[in-house]
């Protein structure tokens, strides 16, 4: 913390329903007088040099800071232009993103219940973006895995298990298939496990998780999946579905030194400016933050407020859970909850 005991956090509103949402985490927080200072800034990109750049003041507060909390951005069209979320994840290093999803109690889904972690490799894989063309007709597109980004996401899995007090690790794969590259990852989670001999370590072919997953998620409840980087985007979001959807699906970006906690949903360019944005993934994103930095009971004050809100009738929630509510209105009751 600085001096005067509030930590100082960089806010990234972004795009699209962004700053309605950010707004509304700043007056709930206010309202709980959560000892956090905003530090906003604008990571608009610009090309430099044929590749898509950070402007300098957000990556020197964001350095600074260590944390930030970050809105939805619209990647931009046109060519050359990278996905802002890439670029993010690039300059930071942050190799592991951390996706919870826990049944919202009063929002009625097929299963009650759910509480699932998965954590994707957020470096390399599928999406190094090595791809080209042979002959016309023919291109190859190259997954890469490599040993130390396997073992940091693998060992920050274990780490996180014993944080949250759940016994195994579950590494999901396509090692009968992908012999080499899905090889390296089972074999060098093993050399891992050697270290947390108190965690269970066990292994799952993904096309049975995706079946055990959506027809009983109960025995997930107790472990923490970890998995490479296309695998986990696909999982993950099959995962918020579980429990409502995008836009009850707090995440967050982990590095080594930086972390940026954000919600998974997009800038909803069709609602953006009217008022009706459900700003609960930003919330719960930022209560990922606040136990990040060491305020769990102020996460859990402001947690269970949102969850108290949204039980609370569908007057009182947004319309994208099927209720009537505006984000100004969705606010105050949150406010009321604290
Ligand atoms: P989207 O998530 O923005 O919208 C999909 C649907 O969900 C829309 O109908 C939208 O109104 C609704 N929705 C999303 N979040 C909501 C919320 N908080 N409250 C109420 N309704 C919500 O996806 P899209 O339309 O495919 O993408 C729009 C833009 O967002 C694109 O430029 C895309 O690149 C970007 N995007 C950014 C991120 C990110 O920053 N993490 C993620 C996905 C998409």
């Amino acid at each position: 913390p600085d001096a005067d005991g509030k930590y100082t956090v960089t806010m990234i509103p972004g795009d699209g329903i962004g700053p309605e949402i950010a707004a509304s985490v700043q007056s709930i927080y206010k309202a709980a007088d959560v000892p956090i200072r905003w530090e906003s800034v604008d990571v608009t990109p610009s090309l430099i040099n044929g590749k898509t750049t950070l402007p300098a003041d957000a990556v020197a507060s964001i350095n600074k800071n260590l944390v930030a909390l970050k809105g939805p951005l619209a990647t931009p069209v046109g060519k050359g232009h990278q996905s802002m979320n890439l670029t993010l994840r690039r300059t930071f290093a942050l190799f592991a993103n951390v996706r919870p999803c826990k049944s919202v109690q009063g929002y009625k889904t097929p299963y009650e219940n759910v509480d699932t972690v998965l954590i994707r490799e957020n470096t390399e894989g599928e999406y190094s973006g090595i791809e080209h063309e042979i002959v016309p007709g023919v291109v190859q597109s190259i997954k890469l895995i490599t040993k130390p980004a396997s073992e940091r996401v693998i060992r920050y899995a274990f780490e996180y298990a014993k944080s949250v007090n759940k016994p195994e690790v579950r590494v999901v794969h396509k090692a009968s298939i992908m012999k080499l590259s899905d090889g390296l990852f089972v074999e060098t989670a093993k050399e891992v496990a050697q270290e947390y001999p108190d965690v269970k370590l066990t292994f799952e072919l993904l096309d049975n998780t995706s079946l055990k997953l959506c027809s009983d998620p109960s025995e997930y409840k107790s472990l923490v999946m970890v998995m490479p980087n296309l695998y986990g985007d696909i999982m993950s979001d099959l995962s918020s579905g579980l429990i409502g959807g995008l836009g009850l699906t707090p995440s967050g970006n982990m590095g080594d030194k930086v972390s940026i906690f954000e919600a998974v949903h997009g800038s909803a360019p069709d609602i953006a400016g009217k008022g009706l944005a459900n700003p609960t993934a930003l919330l719960l994103s930022s209560c990922m933050m606040l136990r990040h930095i060491g305020l769990n009971s102020y996460a859990d004050q402001i947690e269970n407020a949102v969850l108290k809100t949204i039980a609370s009738g569908p007057e009182n929630r947004t319309r994208d859970l099927k209720g009537s509510s505006s984000t100004g209105h969705f606010t105050e009751q949150v406010i009321k909850n604290l």
